[in-house]
This record gives structure tokens, sequence and C-alpha cells, in this order.
């Protein structure tokens, strides 16, 4: 396939250096961004998108994502198809589909988890919303950029399995970094925790996949000084999301509430920017209730 991607930071540029590797004809652009090997760089984003069979964009918000739409859909070429695999509010996934579809082009939103590391092994999971041509066609290059892609329904499914996901995340590290540090003033190490929480009830993918103590449980980015792995900001960020369309649609969410003010705290009034966002333990493990 002829592939346009926009946008090659850190995930975007691995993603289409496999695309590549795969043996399609792919060409990039990035406002910063080099382009990577095996990638054609075009000198525009319409360019990039100019008479390719699918366009697929990786970018930082849904604001990029509408001025970057608006720019390309005017010189897709009949019948291709969006991807747009960034991270963004449910409203611009949903409003960015409609506009490709009234140009009589396919659109999915199709978010991803995995991160980097993902993104480099072609291991990612994708999260897409859109019609079942539009998924279809993004099947064969979820393949080869992932290892499982979801099906979620409509367009701004992807993002709404994200942002869901990503508020389950965010309030599962927080319960599992604070009772760590109450394990650790009730005098029960750290070692001991691990081997009865993994094994019952309270068990979760940060405890046991990605445990924020260092030293116990599989290799985590607590055995790197909390160096992300996923950063603290990209949390706060998809907390974020998760608030924003909990306030559209008038959901009750206390605990993704509770989960986005402390990482909104530890990202902007803690030194917690940068840092991965298991470091929730050693901030918990300093403070007392007061
Ligand atoms: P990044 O900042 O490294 O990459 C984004 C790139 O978009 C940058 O290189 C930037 O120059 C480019 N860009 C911005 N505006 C542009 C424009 N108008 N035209 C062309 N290029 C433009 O971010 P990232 O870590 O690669 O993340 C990309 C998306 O993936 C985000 O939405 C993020 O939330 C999501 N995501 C990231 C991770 C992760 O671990 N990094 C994991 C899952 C999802």
């Amino acid at each position: 396939m002829k592939i346009g991607f926009i946008g090659l930071g850190n995930m975007g540029g691995p993603m289409a250096t496999n695309l590549a590797a795969a043996g399609h004809a792919v060409t990039g652009f990035d406002l910063i961004a080099p382009c990577p090997e095996g990638v054609s760089a075009a000198d525009s984003a319409r360019s990039a998108a100019t008479g390719r069979d699918v366009v697929i964009t990786m970018l930082p918000n849904g604001d990029i994502l509408r001025s970057v739409a608006a720019d390309i859909i005017p010189v897709m070429a009949a019948g291709a198809a969006f991807l747009d695999c960034s991270t963004v509010d449910v409203q611009s996934a949903r409003d960015v589909a409609d506009q490709y579809k009234a140009a009589g082009l396919l659109a999915l939103d199709a978010p991803v988890s995995g991160g980097v590391g993902g993104a480099t092994a072609g291991t990612l999971t994708f999260m897409a919303g859109g019609s079942d041509a539009a998924f279809a066609k993004a099947e064969p290059l979820f393949d080869i950029m992932g290892q499982k892609a979801v099906h979620c329904g409509p367009s701004g499914n992807g993002q709404a399995a994200k942002i869901c996901n990503n508020m389950i995340l965010g309030v599962t590290m927080i319960a599992t970094c604070e009772a760590f540090a109450l394990a650790d003033k009730l005098g029960l190490s750290r070692e001991k925790m691990f081997d009865v929480v993994s094994t019952s009830s309270g068990y979760s993918w940060t405890m046991n996949a990605y445990c924020p103590a260092p030293g116990v449980g599989p290799q985590s980015p607590a055995d790197n000084d909390y160096q992300p792995g996923f950063a603290a900001d990209l949390m706060l960020k998809d907390l974020r999301l998760s608030q924003q369309a909990a306030q559209a649609v008038d959901a009750d969410t206390p605990m993704g509430q509770s989960a986005t003010d402390l990482y909104t705290q530890f990202v902007e009034l803690e030194n917690g920017s940068g840092m991965d966002f298991s470091a929730m333990l050693p901030r918990f493990e300093k403070r007392g209730r007061g």
C-alpha cells in the first residue's frame, strides 16, 4: 500500500519504520522529528497525504488532529482511508470522522496501548472506532504494527475504550502505591506484600506486571529509577481526557477525578513530570496523612 504517515515522534517514528520494513511505500511528515530510515520524507502534511491509499496520524492532541485533517482532506484520494492512532478527546475523533465521511473517505480512530516499546517491537494493541469497511482496510496494517486490534464500534469508540482503560490504570496504580506505602508503615516487607497481593484478590496489572516497588516482582520502570516507561504526564493527559468525556456525558467518575487531581498535583507541583507514572510510590512513602 501507499501510506502517508503524519507525526513521526516517539510512537509514530517506529510505527512508520515497521510499515516500511514490511514492504509498504511509506511517505512521512513531521514538523520537527526526523524521518526514520526506510520512510521517504515529504515537505508537508498535504504532500504526505496526496494520492495515498491510507493516511495515518500519530499526533499530540485533538486540536492538532483537527487542523491536520482540515489540511489534508481536500487532497486525499477518493476512497482512501484515514487512520488516527493518536490519543485525543472522543468529540474531536467523532467530528473529524464526520468530515472524512462527508468527503467520501474512510475514517477510523485507533488509539494504542503498549507505549514506545510496543511501537518499536510491533506489539501494540489497537482500539478502533469506525465502519467495518474502514476496519477491514486497516487490519493488515494493525497486524504489522501490533499484536491485537479490537473493533470497538462506531467512530470515537476507540478513544472511549482507550480512556476508560487508562482511567482504570491510573486509579489502580494509585491504589497499589498507597497500599505499598501503608504496608511499609505497618512493618510489612514489600516482598511479602507482593507475594500475597499478586496471588490474592488485590492483584492487578500494576501490581503483577508493572510493580511500582523497586526490586520486587518483574522488571519495571521502578527498577530503573522510575524513568518512563509510561510517563506521569501522559497518564495525566489520558485522565484529563477521561474526565472531559465523563463531564460531556454526565457520568459519575469519582475515582477517575481523584486520580486526575493526584496526577495533576504530582506532575505540576511535585516534580513528577518526566517520571514514570509508577513514581507515585516514592511520593506516597514520603507523606503522612496531613
Ligand atoms: P511525540 O510528541 O513524541 O510525537 C508527536 C509528533 O507529532 C511530534 O514529533 C511533533 O513534532 C509532531 N507534530 C505535531 N504537530 C504536527 C503537525 N501539525 N504536523 C506534523 N507533525 C506534527 O508524542 P508520542 O509519544 O509519539 O505520542 C503520540 C500520540 O500517541 C499521543 O497522542 C500520545 O498520547 C499517544 N500515546 C503515546 C504513548 C507513549 O508511551 N508515548 C502511548 C500510547 C499513546
